[in-house]
């Protein structure tokens, strides 16, 4: 990006290389910002879960949430993808993990106790907190805390997360599964899938990305997503599918026997108050 903004500056004069010099100051100004301002932001309570309802495909009964962080911090509510990669940077995601796993385990056992229901609850992991050899043990502890039954609770990771360090990645896995919990890849066909992942890494579920989900009324792409959730299907893997955005791509997924969906066509996602006053 840097190249390319240069390139255009040098090319249309002077003036426009101080705009891009003070465009890169604003932007460094911006990620320090967050970065020091995410320090103690657990304490001070500035994170929100939002829930976006998992619904089964063929019934569009809902079976569980996703839980995604939301942070709030000079008056605006930030989106993960604003502040996630800095907090894995800085290792502040090790806090803020173990909030959000605390957060979204007490939250289900509340929702499913009041309702005698049997909801699960993903959660998002980043591969910071796979290196984190604390992190099994208090999962236990929270599973434990809670009274919440471990196949309940879903693991999400990205293809990334899991080679960012694979031995100890696989460790993890394999301590997770054998509490009981769900494993998922997540944003699979995103970036470079690879089917090795499926078979060196104790998977359960995969959740085809919502990229090619919200490409699938183009022939390559509606080819793609039916030869992945064939092959998924015969590896015996369960099959989300995020970015469900209209009738269409539901149809397209049940037709494919895909078991699980998630997107704005259902439902995006809500706090914890919308959730109960919607679904339960
Ligand atoms: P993800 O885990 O793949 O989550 C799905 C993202 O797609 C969410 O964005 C969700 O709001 C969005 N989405 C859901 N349905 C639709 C749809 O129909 N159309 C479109 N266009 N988008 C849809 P969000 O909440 O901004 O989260 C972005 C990413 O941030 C997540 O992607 C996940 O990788 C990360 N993230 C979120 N919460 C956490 C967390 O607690 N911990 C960690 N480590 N990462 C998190
Ligand atoms: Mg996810
Ligand atoms: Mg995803
Ligand atoms: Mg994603």
């Amino acid at each position: 990006y840097a190249d390319i903004a240069m390139y255009r500056a040098k090319k249309s004069g002077r003036n426009q290389i101080c705009y891009f010099e003070e465009e890169m100051q604003a932007q460094f100004l911006q990620r320090y910002q967050i970065e020091a301002n995410l320090i103690g932001a657990v304490e001070r309570n500035e994170f929100v879960l939002h829930y976006q309802p998992i619904f089964e495909t063929a019934t569009k009964n809902i079976i569980g949430f996703e839980a995604l962080i939301r942070w709030s911090f000079q008056n605006k509510l930030h989106f993960p993808d604003s502040f996630i990669s800095i907090a894995e940077c800085s290792h502040a995601i090790i806090d803020i993990g173990r909030w959000v796993i605390t957060q979204a385990i007490y939250q289900l056992s509340i929702w499913n106790l009041r309702n005698g229901k049997t909801f699960t609850i993903s959660i998002n992991l980043s591969s910071i907190q796979l290196a984190d050899k604390t992190l099994v043990s208090f999962i236990k502890n929270m599973i434990e805390k809670y009274h919440v039954p471990a196949n309940l609770i879903e693991f999400e990771l990205t293809e990334t997360a899991l080679l960012d360090n694979s031995k100890q990645a696989v460790g993890v896995l394999e301590s997770l599964s054998d509490l009981g919990c769900q494993i998922a890849l997540d944003d699979f066909g995103s970036g470079f899938s690879s089917v090795s992942h499926l078979q060196n890494f104790p998977i359960d579920t995969v959740k085809i990305d919502k990229s090619l989900i919200l490409a699938s009324e183009q022939p390559k792409a509606r080819a793609l997503v039916a030869g992945l959730s064939a092959m998924l299907h015969s590896l015996e893997l369960d099959i989300v599918a995020e970015g469900i955005e209209n009738k269409q791509s539901l149809a397209f997924c049940q037709q494919l026997n895909i078991q699980r969906a998630q997107g704005y066509y259902f439902s995006q996602p809500l706090t914890a108050e919308c959730i109960e006053k919607t679904y339960l």
